[in-house]
């Protein structure tokens, strides 16, 4: 395959921009040869009127139809693996395979939505017979189902170039409820968005879908972002991100004429409480250790805070976690821009002069980075929420508590994260249940016993949580559940029987 470097608009190939930007090969530490030409406003328009066009067809196409549609796009990524594993390396620096697991990810997810919209009736909601006789009013037929609500816009996230971007789990799902999708493609991985466009393009098109279900366009800085979610045309918007531009966006949409559907996934710092029983189960560090390092803990899942009463056992746990953590290989992040906002976000921590660094290997020249840690007390913690602020990277701050009493006082000053983590043993659970249903109202999923990163896709899986963790905390983003954002219901009311 051949990166176009040109906007995709419905079917056709267009760059009407001199502005042109390239993407960066961190690992290789150059820029591509890749000319990605910024997009106009006369191409937002366009994008827009094709997308609200096609909706009109779009939005009567049968379940299983776009089911083929999603099936085919899966099939063709599937096919042009290498091409596509290739340069989501280079422009991303992760793994081959986490590439490999990340595209597999995306196929799946792909085939589950396809699964759901097969299902007979499954936008069907309710239905309640007319009774005519009931006194003192006769009662009316009623039906209720979900209908698609129109063009969504999608920003990708950098950190997972297939599964959160161009046919991440919010365009797959957009899609598989017959809504258009405009896509801002992520500009560190323009490359990887722009094969996988062309291949969504190719798939439509064979189809004999409407011209202009899907565009994607290419920009390297916010505006093109800010635009596209101020378009009237736009119906909703699905975002993958940091808080920082998730609120942004969010500030943007409240000041359009009308209100729609801002559903943002941000950053979160997935807190793990660590009971003193649990301690006795060495494999606990080595599960922690590794899930604050996966792939330079660039996840929304990585575990940010750590809170653990202190005794004989916690300083074990703590002296071999660094023991573990000082001997991970130094890693490449996906962007030099998000090592230093990784470095800058450490020093802001230290620059307030209540943490202890426990491990800090960084020197700010480097290309590779290390994991940090630092320690705070507990006074120091729950008075300052910016140790809440995700530091995006494999930074964990440890929480040192006096009794398990500390933790309840914890989870009411807790902000609202995608996860929390329990390792205790089931009398601690029995005895703990006050701190359980507190925390209950701060996390979208409750892990007990395991680490916050690796999150199955599937339907009983809930990837949200309250603010700031997502702006809309009866969502998910993950599972085939997250094709509700794109849907509402409407009810019929005494239709006819043969409609
Ligand atoms: P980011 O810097 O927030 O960028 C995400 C997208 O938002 C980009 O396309 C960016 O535009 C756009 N954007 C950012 N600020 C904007 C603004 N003020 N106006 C308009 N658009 C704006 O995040 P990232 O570095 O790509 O991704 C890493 C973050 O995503 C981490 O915080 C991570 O925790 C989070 N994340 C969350 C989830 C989840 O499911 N909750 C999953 C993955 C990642 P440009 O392209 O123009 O820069």
């Amino acid at each position: 395959m051949t990166v176009s470097q040109r906007n995709i608009i419905g079917f056709e190939f267009s760059t009407k921009s001199n502005e042109f930007f390239r993407t960066y090969f961190p690992e290789k530490d150059e820029y591509s040869n890749y000319h990605f030409a910024e997009t106009t406003d006369e191409e937002i328009e366009a994008a827009f009127q094709k997308a609200s066009n096609s909706f009109l067809r779009f939005r009567n196409s049968l379940g299983t139809e776009r089911a083929e549609l999603l099936l085919l796009i899966a099939k063709k990524i599937d096919e042009n693996r290498e091409d596509l594993v290739s340069i989501y390396q280079l422009e991303s620096a992760l793994p081959k395979d986490r590439a490999n697991i990340e595209l597999n990810r995306t196929i799946f997810q792909l085939k589950e939505f396809a699964n759901l919209i097969s299902t007979p009736n499954w936008n069907f909601c309710s239905e309640e017979e007319a009774d005519n006789n009931r006194k003192p009013t006769p009662k009316p037929s009623l039906q209720k189902k979900l209908i698609p609500i129109g063009p969504i816009v999608v920003f990708g996230a950098s950190n997972f170039p297939f599964a959160y971007s161009t046919i991440g789990g919010d365009t797959a799902s957009a899609l598989a409820a017959a809504c258009p999708v405009i896509v801002k493609s992520h500009p560190y991985h323009a490359g990887t968005g722009d094969l996988i466009a062309q291949l969504v393009m190719n798939a439509i098109k064979e189809l004999n879908f409407p011209d202009g279900i899907f565009s994607n366009l290419n920009s390297k800085g916010f505006e093109l972002g800010q635009k596209l979610i101020s378009n009237p045309f736009c119906k909703g918007v699905a975002f993958t991100g940091s808080q920082k531009g998730g609120l942004a966006i969010q500030k943007t949409i409240n000041c359009r004429k009308d209100i729609i559907p801002f559903f943002a996934e941000m950053g979160s710092v997935n807190p793990i409480f660590i009971f003193e029983s649990s301690l006795e189960d060495s494999s606990i560090v080595q599960k922690i250790s590794s899930s604050i390092s996966l792939n330079a803990g660039q996840f929304c899942t990585n575990p940010g805070l750590i809170f653990i009463v202190k005794s004989e056992k916690s300083e074990l746990f703590k002296e071999e976690l660094i023991a573990k953590l000082e001997n991970v290989e130094p890693q490449i992040m996906l962007h030099p821009t998000i090592k230093t906002n990784f470095e800058n976000g450490v020093l802001n921590l230290v620059r307030k002069n209540k943490t202890k660094v426990l491990l800090n290997n960084n020197s700010r020249n480097e290309k590779e980075v290390f994991p940090v840690i630092q320690e705070i007390q507990l006074a120091d913690f729950v008075q300052d929420t910016d140790f809440q602020e995700e530091v995006f990277g494999m930074h964990t701050i440890i929480v040192e508590c006096n009794d398990n009493s500390d933790f309840l006082e914890i989870s009411q000053v807790l902000k609202g994260q995608l996860t929390i983590s329990l390792f205790l043993n089931e009398n601690d659970c029995f005895a703990n249940k006050k701190l359980i249903d507190e925390l209950q109202q701060k996390a979208g999923r409750i892990i007990f016993n395991g680490v916050p990163t690796g999150v199955e896709v599937s339907t009983s899986m809930q990837h949200g949580g309250p603010f700031p963790a997502t702006t809309d905390a009866r969502f998910t983003a993950v599972g085939s559940d997250a094709i509700y954002r794109f849907l509402r219901p409407i009810t019929y009311q005494n239709l006819f029987e043969r409609f």
